[in-house]
């Protein structure tokens, strides 16, 4: 039996990396998905890749921290497919690096908006869509600023950091209704978005990122999307108000 058969799922962030592979994963699960990111050729490609194995997943294309796009995602969920049982939150980046001394008003309200009040908006919407079933709401963070201080990433640790506790209060309010509300915190993760897929990356510090883990490599994105695919599945029935790490070690690693 699939763990996702006839769940519906909104996926953010689905046209790349993590949110792409568990559009995938989830799709191979059985799960009928609205998928979103600002690319909307991006999404078209998920979809028909989606649709060629079988599975069912709609692209509605705009920007996360758009209220009118999280509405429209949640419609669309409900238009199609009847309900809305799993949302991953998962559309994020760096934003703006370097010193906090030297980090623009913009540059960090622009990272704010994009990692943590999407995040609130979708939480909104999708929670209040959600029925009589439960659900489960996911919200891809990061180690960083949770287990880790990493210089020159200040908007992101706390756009990030802020998500938990988002989710331990969205778990507690939702937990009558039999909606769980976890945090995925990824190790470093082998997606465009990865600082050792920037232009300017060398080998040197692909070696260093991946020594930083324990099991020295950086992640797939499929071995992020099975973290999540546990997280919205049955899988993790009594597991609500979490940061899950799966970070490769990195957490850990002091070698
Ligand atoms: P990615 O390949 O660059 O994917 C990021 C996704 O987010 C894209 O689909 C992008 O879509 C979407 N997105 C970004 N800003 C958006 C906006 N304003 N509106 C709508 N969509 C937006 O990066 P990734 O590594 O898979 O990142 C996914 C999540 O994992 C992020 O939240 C990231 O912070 C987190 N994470 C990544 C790592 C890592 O090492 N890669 C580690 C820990 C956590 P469009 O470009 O089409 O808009």
């Amino acid at each position: 039996m699939a763990l996702l058969n006839d769940k519906s799922a909104i996926i953010t962030g689905a046209s790349s990396g993590i949110g792409r592979a568990a559009a995938k994963v989830f799709a191979r699960e059985g799960a009928k998905l609205v998928i979103t990111g600002r690319r909307q050729e991006a999404l078209d490609a998920v979809v028909a890749e989606i649709e060629a194995e079988g599975g069912q997943a709609v692209a509605v294309s705009g920007d996360v921290r758009d209220e009118t796009l999280q509405i429209s995602l949640v419609e669309t969920a409900l238009g199609r497919f009847g309900k809305l049982d799993i949302a991953f939150n998962n559309a994020g980046g760096l934003g703006e690096m370097g010193p906090v001394a030297g980090l623009s008003l913009d540059g960090w309200r622009e990272t704010i908006e994009t990692n943590l009040t999407a995040s609130f908006l979708g939480a909104k919407h999708q929670s209040a869509a959600m029925g009589e079933g439960g659900g489960s709401l996911i919200f891809t963070s990061t180690f960083v600023g949770y287990t880790a201080g990493m210089p020159g990433m200040g908007a992101y640790a706390a756009s990030k950091a802020g998500l938990i506790g988002l989710v331990q209060v969205l778990a507690a309010e939702l937990a009558s209704r039999k909606i769980r509300v976890n945090a995925l915190l990824p190790g470093g993760t082998d997606t465009p978005a990865a600082i050792t897929n920037a232009p300017d990356a060398t080998e040197e510090l692909l070696a260093f990122v991946n020594g930083l883990h324990a099991l020295k490599r950086m992640a797939q994105p499929e071995e992020i999307a099975n973290a999540a695919l546990f997280l919205a599945s049955d899988m993790s029935s009594f597991v609500t108000g979490t940061a899950m790490l799966a970070d490769g070690g990195v957490s850990i690693c002091r070698t």
